[in-house]
């Protein structure tokens, strides 16, 4: 997509269960509030210069309570991606705020901002991102030893994540040796390294085949009965029906919301025609 001035703003999309609404990036968090994991506010990136200006992110306010399953689906180029990685603190906004764990992280220092990545965010890809000359077992022991862990500590750490992902008996393999379903299972264990605040994962399996993308489902079912907060972009109406929850995006803005219930229908909390899971995945109307 490619836009040129004037812009639009995106629909505001705040989570319904956020019960302080006082708690913000204007305000002051008080005292045994807790505040949504994740908060995005007038987030807005915007790419090139002059005529070629593009609002990849365009004014997305975005609230993610503790525990939440999101998907986030939407056509290829409407800014999935950016969103993301806006969150996850791996690009900065040219406008907006973004808040994890309560805690505003677009402004922060380089060294600072990696730190936080490092402890808080745990990221999965499409295509893995495994380091190719480490085996799975080092692949996940990386970010607890760049986080200062002991290496006796992250070698336990994995060994117990690779058990959690099935995946105990190929701990010395390397990723070469290893299925794309294998390899993801590996990303996610690594992703799990250092007790995220929040997994973002990057249509996780969009390089899997049906079986593999069940095993990594599966995955996600377990850290979604553990509490994990997870934001998900995707393509897969299966895998979006997994979640607690789906915004669709357009064109940089937000432009529909639906609670789930579990069974792939849903409650819609944003704007736009037509009901569920269906008419919310039928993007090009
Ligand atoms: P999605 O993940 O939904 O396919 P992206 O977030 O990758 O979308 O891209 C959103 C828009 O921003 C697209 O128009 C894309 O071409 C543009 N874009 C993404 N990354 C860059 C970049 N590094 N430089 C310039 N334009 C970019
Ligand atoms: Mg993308």
């Amino acid at each position: 997509m490619k836009r040129v001035v004037p812009r639009v703003t995106g629909r505001s999309l705040h989570s319904d269960t956020d019960e302080s609404p006082g708690w913000g990036p204007a305000g002051h968090r008080p005292a045994g509030v807790a505040g949504p994991a994740l908060r995005a506010v007038g987030l807005t990136r915007v790419y090139g210069e002059d005529e070629s200006l593009v609002w990849a992110v365009d004014g997305v306010d975005l609230d993610v309570p503790a525990g939440q399953t999101l998907a986030v689906t939407g056509p290829s180029g409407c800014g999935k991606s950016t969103l993301l990685q806006l969150l996850g603190g791996l690009d900065r906004p040219t406008e907006g705020e973004v808040w994890l764990g309560g805690r505003r992280i677009d402004h922060l220092g380089e060294r600072a901002l990696a730190r936080l990545r490092r402890r808080s965010v745990g990221f999965v890809f499409q295509a893995y991102h495994l380091m190719h000359e480490l085996s799975a077992a080092q692949n996940v022991e990386l970010p607890a030893l760049l986080a200062g862990a002991s290496p006796r500590a992250a070698r336990r750490r994995a060994a117990e994540l690779l058990q959690q992902v099935g995946l105990a008996g190929r701990a010395r393999h390397l990723p070469s040796e290893l299925s794309g379903g294998q390899r993801q299972r590996v990303a996610v264990a690594r992703a799990l390294a250092n007790d995220p605040l929040v997994v973002l994962a990057d249509e996780p399996t969009g390089n899997l085949d049906s079986a593999a993308t069940r095993d990594i489902l599966r995955l996600f079912d377990e850290l979604r009965a553990a509490g994990q907060t997870l934001v998900m972009v995707t393509h897969d109406e299966r895998v979006a029906a997994t979640a607690d929850r789906v915004v669709s995006m357009r064109d940089g803005t937000l432009a529909d919301d639906t609670r789930l219930d579990g069974d792939g229908r849903g409650t819609r909390h944003g704007h736009g025609g037509g009901t569920g899971l269906g008419a919310l995945l039928r993007w090009e109307d």
